[in-house]
C-alpha cells in the first residue's frame, strides 16, 4: 500500500495537492477537516462538539479524530493506499495511526510536508475564506491562532516522523502544477 501523511501549516495547500495526488495513485483521502465538516453540517453529537473547538482555531480531541479515522479504515479495507490530510496534527495522533496501521499489516511510506512561509499562509486562507464560506478562514484572529497551535502543538509530528526515516520537506511556493511535480518526485 501506499499511505501518504500530507503535513503542513493551515493554508498550505494540502486539500489541493491531496485531489491531484488521489488522481494519480488512486488513494482514498481521509481529511479529518472534511470529516469534522460534514460531522458539523449534519449536526450530530460529534459535531456539535467539535464545532466549539473548530470556531476558534484549537485542536479537536485526539480521542475524537482518531475514532473517525478509525471507522474510516475500518470502511475502506479494499483501498490500494490513503492520504492522510490534516491528521496526524499530534504525537498522540501518529502513534495512534501507527498502531491501527500495524493492525492492518501496513504502515505510514512518508510524510510530505509543505512549507509556506506565514504571510502567503494568511493571504491564502483569507482569500479562500471569500468564496469558501469557511467560518474560520473569514476572520483574522482564528487564523492567526491556526497558525500558532500549528506551531505550538502539531509541527512537532514531523520529527516523529523523522525519527523513523520518513520525513521530506517539500518547498510550499510555486504554481500548483510545480509543487505537484516536487510532491510526486518525492513519493518517487
Ligand atoms: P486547515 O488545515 O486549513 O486548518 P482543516 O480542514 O484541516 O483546515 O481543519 C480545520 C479545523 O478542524 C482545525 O482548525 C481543527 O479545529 C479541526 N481539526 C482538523 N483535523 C484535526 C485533527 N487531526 N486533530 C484535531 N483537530 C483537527
Amino acid at each position: 500500500m501506499l499511505n501518504l501523511v500530507l503535513f503542513g501549516p493551515p493554508g498550505s495547500g494540502k486539500g489541493t495537492q491531496s485531489e491531484k495526488l488521489i488522481d494519480k495513485y488512486k488513494l482514498v483521502h481521509l481529511s479529518t477537516g472534511d470529516i469534522l465538516r460534514g460531522e458539523i453540517a449534519a449536526q450530530t453529537p460529534l459535531g456539535i462538539e467539535a464545532k466549539k473547538k473548530m470556531e476558534k482555531g484549537e485542536l479537536v480531541s485526539d480521542e475524537i479524530v482518531i475514532g473517525m479515522i478509525s471507522n474510516k479504515l475500518d470502511n475502506n479495507t479494499s483501498a490500494k493506499g490513503f492520504i492522510f490530510d490534516g491528521f496526524p496534527r499530534t504525537t498522540a495522533q501518529a502513534q495512534a495511526l501507527d498502531n491501527l496501521l500495524t493492525q492492518k499489516g501496513t504502515s505510514i511510506t512518508v510524510m510530505l510536508s509543505l512549507d509556506v512561509e506565514k504571510q502567503e499562509l494568511v493571504n491564502r486562507l483569507l482569500n479562500r475564506g471569500k468564496d469558501s464560506g469557511r467560518a474560520d478562514d473569514q476572520d483574522l484572529s482564528v487564523i492567526e491562532n491556526r497558525i500558532a497551535v500549528y506551531n505550538r502543538e502539531t509541527a512537532i509530528v514531523q520529527d516523529y516522523y523523522k525519527a523513523q526515516g520518513k520525513l521530506k520537506d517539500i518547498q510550499g511556493v510555486g504554481s500548483i502544477d510545480e509543487i505537484f511535480d516536487r510532491l510526486c518526485r518525492a513519493i518517487g
